[in-house]
């Protein structure tokens, strides 16, 4: 049966008793017309990307063209040589890792777009994290990568996966319910457990505007994919002790485009509302077009 919805999802997971990322691994293969070992080399792919793109990341402190970002990475790391963040070393490598990807971004460094490329930090600083600090397998992280594929392609089918269309919920939120499902995934939830996981992740998210200063992918983006990849590790975690969301996950997503259409479009990619339209973003709008005689 064709899988076009979430509850599909759990029916069908139930009736073959096999797990989201066994669907979808073999839902793969039969569109690439090839075997589910060579989807999962695939996926392995991607996920070296991603850590290549965190390796990255790492070692650079380059500005953007704008000047304003690429090194906040560099001060967490400066900050966690010395002592540890509060809620330990998962949460320090999480929004470290997260930085480290989305200013690989700015940079137009190679970076692996999870759903977008604004997003591009959440999902990969999520599994990385997790694995290295629980000692997940690679096989198990290539799992939490088809998780996570899984529910955004779902998603995807309902809403399209941009800020100009529905805002930053439908990139750093939906970015923030795939890690969710991923993260569940990899630490050993069951179907239930993942889709809760994305259902809580998701609905704490909705309405998540869209205003990037001078409509480059870095103010406020860089720094919201460390906040939602935490977001997305609490919501993984809250289903993994059993919490719920009273609201199933097929809702919280035709509520996602709704909530998308009602959005002004001054707040959908347009930076004309919003973060984009305050007294310190114009500024520095007139200064970065002063300086660096940009166009767009
Ligand atoms: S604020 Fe807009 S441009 Fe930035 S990550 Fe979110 S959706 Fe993308």
């Amino acid at each position: 049966m064709p899988i076009l919805s979430f509850s599909d999802l759990a029916e069908e997971c139930n009736k073959q008793n096999k797990s989201i990322y066994e669907i979808a691994q073999e839902q793969e293969s039969v569109l690439l017309e090839d075997t589910v070992d060579v989807v999962r080399l695939r996926v392995l792919e991607d996920l070296l990307a991603m850590k290549d793109a965190v390796k990255n990341g790492l070692h650079s402190t380059e500005k953007s063209i704008s000047g304003w970002c690429g090194d906040d990475c560099a001060k967490l790391i400066e900050r966690y040589n010395h002592r540890r963040a509060l809620f330990g070393k998962t949460f320090e490598k999480i929004i470290t890792y997260a930085l480290a990807t989305a200013e690989e971004n700015l940079r137009m460094g190679r970076i692996a777009a999870c759903p977008t490329a604004g997003s591009c930090g959440i999902v990969p600083s999520a599994i990385i994290a997790v694995a290295e600090e629980e000692k997940i397998t690679e096989a198990e992280q290539i799992n939490g990568l088809l998780t996570a594929g899984f529910i955004g392609l779902l998603i995807s089918n309902k809403v399209q996966l941009a800020g100009a269309v529905a805002g930053c919920q439908a990139e750093c939120g939906v970015a923030s319910a795939m890690a969710a499902g991923a993260v569940c995934q990899i630490l050993g939830g069951d179907t239930n457990q993942i889709l809760q996981a994305a259902s809580l992740a998701l609905k704490n998210i909705l309405g998540l505007t869209c205003d990037p200063v001078c409509g480059l992918v870095e103010v406020p983006c860089i720094k919201r994919n460390a906040f939602l990849a935490i977001h997305a590790v609490t919501a993984a975690e809250l289903a993994l002790c059993g919490v719920e969301s009273k609201i199933p996950l097929d809702e919280i997503v035709d509520t996602l485009k709704i909530t998308g259409q009602l959005m002004s479009p001054l707040l959908k990619e347009t930076s004309l509302g919003g973060l984009a339209k305050t007294k310190t973003a114009q500024e520095l709008e007139k200064k970065l077009f002063k300086n660096k005689k940009m166009t767009i």
